[in-house]
């Protein structure tokens, strides 16, 4: 006979299988995804209007002294899905990709 313990152990494993394998099978659906989404452009007034770039070397000092070389998209809190994607959606700016190495005056640090 069961008791309750071994009932919801096993309701735990079995959800955590169905999660495990279901996020395996997204992950590759939402990189492709991803890659395909239309890159940010560097016009867009939002995006002009927090200094986004595509290269985080490239940020102009002067206008943003507080920005430094290791401030990265993929290591941005706003960035989406996988750190070694080339491009990825922000929360910032919807339908769109920005680049790994991008930045912008809105970066956050990942936690
Ligand atoms: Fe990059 Fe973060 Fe700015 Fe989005 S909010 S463009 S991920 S630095």
């Amino acid at each position: 006979m069961q008791t309750p313990t071994n009932l919801n152990r096993r309701s735990f494993m079995q959800i955590a299988t169905v999660s495990v394998v279901g996020l395996a099978l997204v992950a590759p659906a939402f990189n492709a995804i991803a890659a395909d989404l239309p890159h940010l452009e560097l016009d867009n007034p939002t995006a002009k209007a927090l200094g986004y770039v595509e290269d985080t070397t490239k940020v102009d000092a002067a206008k943003y002294p507080n920005h430094k070389p290791d401030q990265i998209c993929s290591g941005c809190a706003l960035w989406q899905g996988d750190a070694k994607s080339a491009r990825n959606p922000c929360t910032l700016f919807p339908g769109k990709s920005v680049a790994n190495k991008g930045w912008c005056a809105s970066f956050a640090k990942k936690a």
